[in-house]
């Protein structure tokens, strides 16, 4: 690209020209870093509804970890908790079943 001050040729990389000492990725910088929020805010957004859906079907989660492990490690991860805090709350739920079952059996014979 080209200094906007001097008009010298520069890396595309340089945040200032090294020819005249000016700013030259201000405006582009500024530009990626909101473009940058905006993603984050859309990927927090879909991240809890692939948590919700992990969470009521954890294998989904599960598949959904372990696809997105390497592209998507934050959503991957909120999949991956959500699954597996499902599958406690269901274990929870089955001892908890198992023992109202013991219970009332016992209470009949
Ligand atoms: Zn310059």
């Amino acid at each position: 690209m080209f200094c906007k001050n001097c008009g010298k040729e520069i890396d595309n990389n340089a945040y200032v020209c090294p020819n005249c000492g000016v700013k030259v990725k201000d405006e582009l910088a500024e530009r990626r870093e909101r473009q940058a929020a905006t993603d984050l805010e859309a990927d927090s957004g879909s991240k809890a509804g692939w948590g919700i859906l992990s969470f009521l079907i954890p294998i989904v989660g599960l598949i959904l970890f372990l696809m997105w492990k390497t592209e998507r490690p934050k959503t991957a991860s909120v999949c991956g908790k959500c699954a597996l805090a499902a599958v406690i709350v269901e274990v929870i739920a089955v001892i908890i079943y198992v023992i109202i079952a013991v219970a009332v059996i016992g209470a009949l014979t």
